[in-house]
């Protein structure tokens, strides 16, 4: 399947329909990798996992405006389509889909989906209207696309919750694999904005891996109470005084509620911000 052509790139929901209704007549798997483009190693592991899986691997590159808020960097976000496209070769990718924004928001556009709850915490609470913009426009993207499986990263861990929440909630048929986060040797997650970063704020920014580490540690070394845990990782954040941090929290993996005491597997939530850049993470733990 390895190949170096780039991939076709098609720029209208109609073109898309156009190449995938032989590939859907002729009973393929579809799979899809939603993207916002400059990709990396992360994005490159779920369409990796697409191509492994399916048929036929569809990765869509749009920077969508509706899930940035006013003051984020919707403008500054790095779009790299050409060198997106290059990365892409190897992987026998059969279609990328990347619209202009009037193609995804025509005028008059006038309908959300929204789901509630799990939304409302972590991320939902410091980027309102952020889950929004997410939701509308997978929801969007998967009537597109019509994929069998969708694939996304744990790294954005409430995300992929939200998504299954909203396939769920409406009935839609597919398929959600949320695949494991890729990081640097040094333990910094994968992510578009890492591009921002200086050298020094780069070295700043693993204070968030290593809290994380910090907490698994100490679940696995029978740590129970979750106060005790978010002090030891606030201290770790305390000796960066470069770093904001935005939340620290040791959630039940479904529902995202927080947890006083661990009893089963978790997930450990984090966000700062290293200067002008907002960094997330997080980590399954078992104990
Ligand atoms: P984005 O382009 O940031 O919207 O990300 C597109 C998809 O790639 C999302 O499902 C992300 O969770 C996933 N992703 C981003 N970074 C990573 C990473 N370091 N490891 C695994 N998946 C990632």
């Amino acid at each position: 399947m390895a190949s170096s052509d780039l991939p076709p790139v098609v720029r209208t929901v109609q073109e898309v329909r156009r190449h995938l209704e032989p590939l859907r007549a002729e009973g393929e798997r579809i799979g899809f990798v939603p993207t916002m483009g400059a990709l990396h190693q992360g994005h490159l592991s779920l369409v990796e996992a697409c191509a492994r899986e399916c048929d036929a691997t569809v990765v869509s590159i749009f920077v969508n405006p509706t899930q940035f808020g006013p003051h984020e960097d919707y403008d500054k976000y790095p779009r790299s389509l050409e060198k997106d496209l290059e990365a892409l070769a190897p992987w026998g990718v059969d279609l990328v889909f990347a619209p202009a924004v009037e193609e995804m928001y025509p005028p008059g556009f006038q309908t959300q989906v929204l789901v509630s709850g799990v939304t409302e915490l972590w991320e939902g609470r410091s980027r309102p209207g952020h889950f929004a913009g997410v939701t509308t426009v997978v929801a969007k993207l998967f009537h597109i696309v019509q994929p069998h499986v969708a694939y996304f990263g744990h790294k954005d861990y409430q995300q992929s919750v939200v998504v299954r929440q909203m396939v769920r909630d409406l009935n839609l048929p597919v398929e959600i694999r949320v695949c494991p986060t890729v990081r640097e040797e040094d333990g910094l997650a994968l992510s578009s904005r890492n591009a921002y970063l200086s050298p020094e704020q780069r070295q700043q920014a693993l204070v968030l891996s290593r809290s994380l580490r910090l907490a698994e540690q100490m679940i696995q070394q029978g740590q129970r109470r979750t106060e005790t845990i978010l002090a030891e990782m606030k201290k770790l954040y305390d000796q960066q005084p470069d770093v904001r941090l935005d939340y620290l929290a040791v959630v039940e993996p479904d529902s995202l509620l927080p947890v006083e005491e661990v009893a089963g597997p978790v997930v450990v939530l984090t966000a700062a911000w290293v200067g002008q850049t907002r960094l997330i993470d997080n980590l399954r733990v078992e104990p």
